[in-house]
């Protein structure tokens, strides 16, 4: 297909789908088809040309609007590009339009988005997974074929479980954070979906990498991430991690997860079984590290240098509180409150300061399990995808969603959720390949060859041709 028509069937997939399930805050069709033009004119050979992307809202994109699911940023627009973006533009993919999710990537299910909940192409009554919900539902539903997300706690892994797609995390700093809008800055990661681990390998491959614009970005060397995917995975060492397969894990995914094991046992893998002790205080130093994080910061949204600034406050103080005040939604506000106060004189060693050496502990827990395997397998999410409001009212609950995902961001480590089956509701259901410091290619091969033995065929309700 040419890839002016090959944007064209994406663009028109997009915008048919989107009044049903609002996975996309904009579509930008003409510079996609100017540029699907200006590419097919010329004959250089790029390594993503024509591909179709995504782009979660809360990663800047040149031109177009950046709102991060909030109403506080509902009418800017970045004046540049992210890395990511630059790079995967200078590789011939084309950016078709900005993905809907939780308002500031605070959430699990995309229903703290300012601008309207994204709907699962499996069963529309039903979440998509969060906070990149809106990428997840792209690809699930055909319109793109990868797209970018962020992660701070599991936010593109936990929706590719429930919309049965790829999902991915790097090693933090394996791709630049410079143009994501910061909410945690020492879990944030730009994620990646595909709808094969092939999609995610052949994007990475493009915008890893050092980036001067980001002092955290690892100067480490950049393989080419889907020439390896072939390599024979028998022999490796499968780490399960099983006290984490007990209490509050839904018997389906269980029973599909514990398959996949087996799967893997017929691929020649080996399994041993490991112990993280310390996961059990993930969600917990989570929601203290990423909340501080984030109440700082949050501050630069004041009314005054970017987006919205509420009207009728004549003095400075009251327009950065009524700013603040109308420009934030509840999660937003809950997650402020929370940092700032762990943050407080009185209450930081009780809280923050503890939380950072625990999560020092969880680091160490995956350092020593990975001397006894090569990777470590769980589920990606508890449970499937569940109706909209179910946990809207217990935040806990929700926060809770994110138990298998979160410990990676605390440590560092790589990890990809790979569909696995389907529930007797016909809900997809994911499974989790953990990998060690910098070895995505390894994570990749598995994940892989997994797929081409076990690939999810059953396609959503609805679904772009
Ligand atoms: N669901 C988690 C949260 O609400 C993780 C979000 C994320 O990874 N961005 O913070």
């Amino acid at each position: 297909m040419s890839i002016t028509k090959e944007i064209t069937r994406s663009l028109d997939a997009a915008e048919r789908l989107n009044p049903e399930l609002n996975s996309f805050l904009s579509i930008e069709s003409d510079p996609a088809l100017k540029t699907a033009k200006e590419l097919e004119a010329n004959n250089d050979h790029l390594p993503l040309k024509g591909l179709a992307i995504a782009v979660k809202d809360n990663i800047c994109t040149k031109g177009m609007q950046t709102t991060c699911g909030s109403r506080i940023l509902a009418n800017y627009k970045a004046h540049f590009d992210a890395t990511a973006v630059e790079r995967l533009k200078q590789a011939g993919a084309i950016v078709i339009g900005k993905t809907n999710m939780d308002e500031f990537a605070m959430g699990s299910s995309n229903e703290t988005s300012a601008f309207g909940e994204v709907k699962n192409p499996w069963d529309t009554t039903r979440v998509p997974g969060g906070s990149s919900g809106g990428s997840a539902v792209a690809v699930a539903s055909g319109v793109v074929k990868a797209a970018l997300g962020s992660e701070t706690g599991g936010s593109v892994r936990q929706p590719a479980a429930l919309c049965g797609v790829v999902g991915f995390k790097p090693t933090y700093g394996r791709i630049s954070r410079y143009g994501l809008v910061a909410f945690a800055s020492s879990l944030d990661n730009i994620g990646i979906f595909g709808r094969t681990t092939k999609n995610v390998a052949e994007v990475l491959s493009v915008i890893a990498g050092r980036d001067e614009h980001d002092s955290t970005s690892g100067a480490v060397a950049v393989p080419d991430f889907a020439a390896g995917l072939e390599h024979p995975i028998a022999g490796k060492t499968i780490g399960i991690p099983r006290a984490l397969f007990g209490e509050g894990l839904d018997a389906e995914v269980r029973d599909s997860v514990l398959r996949a094991i087996e799967n893997f046992k017929d691929l020649g893998c080996k399994t041993v079984d490991i112990e993280l002790p310390y996961a059990k205080y993930g969600i917990a130093v989570y929601y203290i590290i990423a909340t501080a994080e984030a109440s700082s910061n949050l501050a630069r949204f004041d009314g005054v240098r970017y987006g919205f600034r509420a009207e009728d406050a004549h003095e400075l103080r009251k327009m950065y509180f009524k700013t603040r005040e109308e420009g934030f939604g509840a999660e937003v506000k809950r997650r402020i409150m929370l940092g700032t106060y762990v943050l407080s004189s009185g209450y930081y060693d009780a809280y923050y300061s503890k939380a950072q050496k625990v999560r020092a502990l969880v680091k160490q827990d995956y350092i020593n399990a990975f001397q006894k395997c090569d990777v470590i397998l769980t589920p990606t999410a508890p449970g499937t995808a569940f109706e909209f409001g179910a946990k809207t009212a217990d935040p806990i609950a929700m926060y809770l969603n994110d138990i298998f995902t979160v410990s990676a961001n605390l440590a560092g480590v790589p990890a990809i959720s790979v569909p696995c089956g389907l529930s007797s509701e016909g809900l997809p259901i994911g499974v989790q390949l953990v990998g060690d410091f910098w070895a995505e290619s390894e994570l990749f091969q598995m994940a892989h060859a997994y797929e081409n033995a076990h690939s999810l065929d059953a396609k959503p309700a609805i679904y772009a041709s």
